[in-house]
């Protein structure tokens, strides 16, 4: 089982964690928001396209390259923020186990 540390005060944290308990460090990457934002984005763009499923019988392509565009935009959006997350030195060190003490 692997261990979650804290870079700045190196104290043992939840994994998975947002905030800090010991520093108030901010433990979440700067891309994970952007993310999150850009999968709501991806759902929301389904309301367009169940919408289309009317509409394009009735040659409204409208809802369909809507739907598209917003789908698309959320899919940039998760793209950036894993970029983000992938260039940031990542808040939160991960150590394997005491236990099973392997040195990489
Ligand atoms: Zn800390």
């Amino acid at each position: 089982m692997a261990i979650a540390l804290c870079a700045s005060c190196k104290s043992r944290v939840e994994e998975g964690a947002v905030r800090c308990v010991n520093c108030n460090a901010d433990l979440a990457l700067p891309g994970t928001f952007t993310q999150v934002l850009g999968w709501v984005i991806v759902a929301i763009s389904t309301i367009p396209f169940a919408v289309s499923e009317v509409t394009t019988a009735e040659r409204d392509w409208t809802p369909l390259v809507l739907g598209g565009l917003i789908a698309a935009f959320g899919f940039v959006m998760v793209l950036s923020g894993r970029a983000r997350n992938k260039a940031a030195t990542n808040p939160v060190i991960i150590e394997a186990s005491p236990t099973t003490s392997q040195s990489q």
